[in-house]
C-alpha cells in the first residue's frame, strides 16, 4: 500500500474508536487520580489495549500504575507515552485525560500499519508525570533502551509540535528551632518559622537579578502549631527552574544560600535535601516534529511556532527526549486567554473541541507511525538526534 493509502486507513481506525476513546476520556477526567495512584486509570487503558489484541505488562519499573503494551515485533520501536495523572482538587486541569486516551488511540489504529510494514509499537503508561516524574523511574528500569522514537500529545490552547521547557529541581527543607511560651518566655525560643520567612524574603530579593525564564518558587508546608508558642519546626517545597542545566545548578546554589543566610539570622538549623528526580528540559526532534506538523495540518489544523510569550513549564518528558529521539506537541482545545491548571482547562478538556483535539492527536500520531516505518526515516530521525 501507498504511504498516503497507508495514512488514511490509520485516520480511518482512529475514527472508528471515536465512541470508545471519548468514553476512555470521560472517565479518567471523572474519576481523577493523583500521581502513582491512578489505578483506575490505568486499568481502563490496559483493559482497552488488551481487548485490542496488545500484550500488556502492568507495573513496570516498580510503579503499580505504570504499564507497557505492546503490539508487534522488533525494531523500530515506536513508543506513544500516556500519562493520565490529576492535580489535587482541580483534577484532570492539565488535561491528561486527552494525552492517555490519544495515545492509546493511536497505538490501535497504528496495528494494521504494523502488519504490513513490521516493527512495533509500545503503549507507555507513565504515571505521575505532575510532580513525581514517573517518566524517570521508567528510564531507570532500563525501557527506553530498546525504544527508537517516542511521542506524546498534550492539549493546551495552540497547536504546536515543539514546545520548550525547563529544567527543574525540587528542594525539601526543613528549620529546627526551640518552642517555648511565645509570650512568658519568648526569649528562651529559636523561631523556626521566622527563619523559613527570611529565606522567601531572600529569595524574593535574588528573583530580580536570575535569568528572564528561570523561575523560584515554594510553599510552605509546616508553620508551627498555635500562636502561643514558638514554632520548633518549618518545613517548605521549592521548585527551581531554568533554560538550561548550567543555570539550573547555579541558581540551586544561590537558593541555598539564602537559606543557609536565614539559619544563620534565626539560629534555626537547616536540613534540605534535594529530590532525586530533576526534570531535564525538551529536546525537540526537529525530523519527528516535521512529520507530525505535516499531519497534523492535513487534518486542517494551523500549527504555530513555539512562542516564549506562552509560557514554560516543565515535564519528564524532557528526560526522555534526552535519550531518545522525541516530541511533545500540543493541541489546541480551548481559546487563548485560558491557561492549563485551572479548573476552566479541566472543563475544556471534556467539551466538544476537548474530543476533537484527542481525536486529531491521535489521527496524527497514527499517521506519523506510518512515517517512521518508510525506509531511512528512522535512520535521518536518530541522524539529527545524534548529531544535537
Ligand atoms: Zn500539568
Ligand atoms: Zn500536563
Amino acid at each position: 500500500m501507498e504511504i498516503e493509502d497507508l495514512k488514511v486507513e490509520a485516520k480511518d481506525h482512529v475514527e472508528l474508536q471515536r465512541h470508545q476513546l471519548i468514553q476512555l476520556s470521560l472517565n479518567i477526567h471523572d474519576n481523577p487520580e493523583l500521581g502513582f495512584e491512578e489505578e483506575k486509570a490505568s486499568a481502563w487503558l490496559t483493559g482497552y489495549l488488551e481487548d485490542s489484541g496488545f500484550n500488556v505488562e502492568q507495573g513496570i519499573a516498580s510503579l503499580a500504575t505504570a504499564f507497557r503494551a505492546t503490539y508487534g515485533q522488533g525494531s523500530p520501536r515506536i513508543a506513544l507515552l500516556a500519562e493520565y495523572d490529576a492535580l489535587p482538587k482541580i483534577g484532570h486541569g492539565c488535561g491528561h485525560n486527552i494525552i492517555a486516551a490519544s495515545a492509546v488511540g493511536a497505538a490501535v489504529a497504528s496495528k494494521s500499519v504494523i502488519d504490513q510494514l513490521g516493527g512495533s509499537v509500545v503503549v507507555l503508561g507513565t504515571p505521575g508525570e505532575e510532580v513525581f516524574g514517573g517518566k524517570i523511574d521508567i528510564m531507570k528500569s532500563g525501557a527506553f533502551k530498546e525504544i527508537d522514537v517516542a511521542m506524546m500529545v498534550h492539549p493546551n490552547i495552540l497547536n504546536m509540535v515543539t514546545v520548550q521547557t525547563l529544567a527543574c529541581s525540587s528542594l525539601d527543607v526543613e528549620f529546627f528551632g526551640r518552642a517555648a511560651h511565645a509570650a512568658a518566655q519568648p526569649y528562651e525560643g529559636i523561631n523556626a518559622l521566622d527563619a523559613m520567612i527570611l529565606a522567601f524574603t531572600s529569595i524574593n530579593s535574588l528573583r530580580q537579578h536570575i535569568k528572564t525564564e528561570a523561575r523560584i518558587h515554594g510553599t510552605i508546608t509546616d508553620g508551627g502549631e498555635a500562636p502561643n508558642v514558638v514554632p520548633a519546626h518549618s518545613a517548605a517545597v521549592f521548585l527551581i527552574r531554568a533554560l538550561d542545566d548550567d543555570y539550573l545548578t547555579e541558581l540551586k546554589d544561590k537558593v541555598i544560600n539564602c537559606f543557609t543566610g536565614a539559619s544563620v539570622a534565626s539560629g534555626a538549623r537547616l536540613e534540605y535535601r534535594w529530590r532525586d528526580r530533576d526534570y531535564a528540559p525538551m529536546k525537540n526532534n526537529a525530523t519527528l516534529a516535521g512529520l507530525f506538523k505535516q499531519n497534523l495540518e492535513s487534518l486542517g489544523r494551523h500549527v504555530e511556532d513555539f512562542d516564549s510569550r506562552f509560557g514554560f513549564g516543565s515535564t519528564d518528558m524532557g528526560n526522555v527526549s534526552q535519550v531518545t529521539p522525541s516530541i511533545h506537541p500540543t493541541i489546541a482545545v480551548a481559546p487563548p486567554g485560558l491557561f492549563i491548571h485551572t479548573q476552566e482547562f479541566a472543563s475544556a478538556v471534556v467539551s466538544e473541541a476537548g474530543h476533537e483535539g484527542l481525536m486529531d492527536a491521535a489521527k496524527a500520531m497514527s499517521m506519523t507511525v506510518v512515517d517512521i516505518l518508510q525506509p531511512e526515516m528512522l535512520d535521518r530521525i536518530k541522524q539529527e538526534f545524534q548529531s544535537g
